[in-house]
């Protein structure tokens, strides 16, 4: 990376949107792509650059703040009414560390790659003082009838990226309203717009479409694919005093409790290790181990968000998983939609992608004694 002076610079992602245009709840930013948000993809790339301001909606704090856990660099600031105002906010919020250079991102472009981010770091440290990616218009413009003459257009990305005191300077002045921070810089203080070339596959997400072709990119940047097994076992013991037992993450009535060390979700334990298996990662109880009191009764989809966060780590994707309980109980039928609802939203996979049977072992053996229950579990990741 080209940050040699890395301690010289942060960035600003500007997240506080409500994403209306995408059709769902769901701001846009916060969507699954390829098992994580759309977000989590701008944050890991500005990694390297510093210390990055998240600017959000406060609303929105249950979908940001499993990411200011996983990425520890970050720093939360509410946004505004508009994204002026909100990335003014971000500024604001690096008075104190007063990087030499600041970078200002869109959270809804996830597929910044490491050499854009490079060149326009490069053009920033060179002297630009208005910098920003851009990419030229390949398609014929028309406005009504008149085909409009392209030579020279350019459409614009992010990051644009600016000297600190120069972009906060130009914030403070602005009193109208600019649809971008490079057009902002130059109306304010007349520091010309230095293009930077940006990337086709850096767009910004704004329809389902545009989501479906990132996720595309992306799976055609995986061309391996690898399976992972995981099998965990554990025994019965008295019936529980709630009358339920965890498995795969769902309360399910049962007479019996399972004893362990964590909440003892056989289910959830089976497929952590089949996703650690992906990354030779070891096993859970490399992660967390019985021995440490601190995972006493733990919800073992800490474990499996851990694990994802390991394949993450290693740009893994999970495409699929297929489970297999053995255990003469209890019955799971009745509570199968329950299971894969939790399945669903804790691995963001669709139901489609998780295969959940049972079987008895026609009384033989420890789970035909109904002495505990066994779970299978095999994962396919990109
Ligand atoms: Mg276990």
């Amino acid at each position: 990376m080209a940050t040699s002076q890395g301690k010289n610079w942060a960035s600003i992602v500007v997240a506080a949107g409500a994403g209306t245009r995408f059709g769902t709840d769901l701001p846009k930013q916060y969507a699954n792509l390829a098992g994580r948000p759309i977000l989590d993809y701008a944050l890991k790339a500005l990694q390297s650059v510093g210390p990055i301001v998240l600017v959000v909606d406060p609303s929105h704090q249950p979908l940001y703040a499993p990411l200011a856990v996983k990425y520890p660099n970050i720093r939360i600031v509410n946004g505004g009414a508009t994204r002026q105002e909100s990335v003014k906010a971000g500024l604001k919020r690096l008075n104190d560390a007063k990087p030499q250079y600041v970078m200002i991102h869109d959270a809804a472009r996830p597929l910044l790659s490491n050499d854009a981010l490079s060149r326009i770091q490069s053009a920033v440290e060179a002297g630009a003082k208005n910098a920003t990616l851009a990419v030229p218009v390949i398609d014929t413009l028309i406005r009504g009838n008149d085909v409009i003459d392209r030579n020279g257009v350019q459409a614009i990305q992010t990051p644009q990226a600016f000297p600190y005191d120069l972009a906060m300077n130009a914030h403070d002045s602005a009193q109208k309203n600019y649809t971008d921070d490079a057009g902002l810089v130059f109306g304010e203080t007349g520091a010309d717009i230095q293009f930077v070339q940006g990337d086709a596959e850096n767009f910004k997400i704004t329809t389902p479409e545009d989501l479906e072709r990132a996720e595309r990119i992306l799976l055609a940047r995986l061309p391996e694919t690898r399976t992972g097994l995981g099998f965990d076992v554990h025994r019965f013991g008295d019936a529980p005093v709630s009358g339920t037992i965890k498995l795969f993450g769902a309360d399910i009535p049962s007479d019996k409790s399972l004893i362990g060390h964590s909440d003892a979700d056989a289910g959830l334990h089976a497929i952590a290790d089949a996703i650690l298996g992906t990354i030779g990662a070891g096993d859970i109880g490399l992660l967390f181990p019985p021995s440490d009191p601190q995972w006493k009764g733990m919800d073992s989809a800490i474990i499996v968000q851990k694990a994802l966060d390991l394949l993450h780590a290693k740009d893994g994707v999970l495409r699929h998983v297929d489970i297999m309980l053995m255990a003469e109980e209890p019955r799971i039928g009745k509570h199968r939609d329950v299971i894969l609802e939790k399945l669903s939203n804790l691995l963001s996979l669709p139901s489609d992608a998780i295969g959940l049977k049972a079987t008895t072992t026609e009384k033989m053996g420890f789970i035909g004694r109904s002495e505990g229950l066994a779970v299978q579990a095999i994962v396919t990741v990109r």
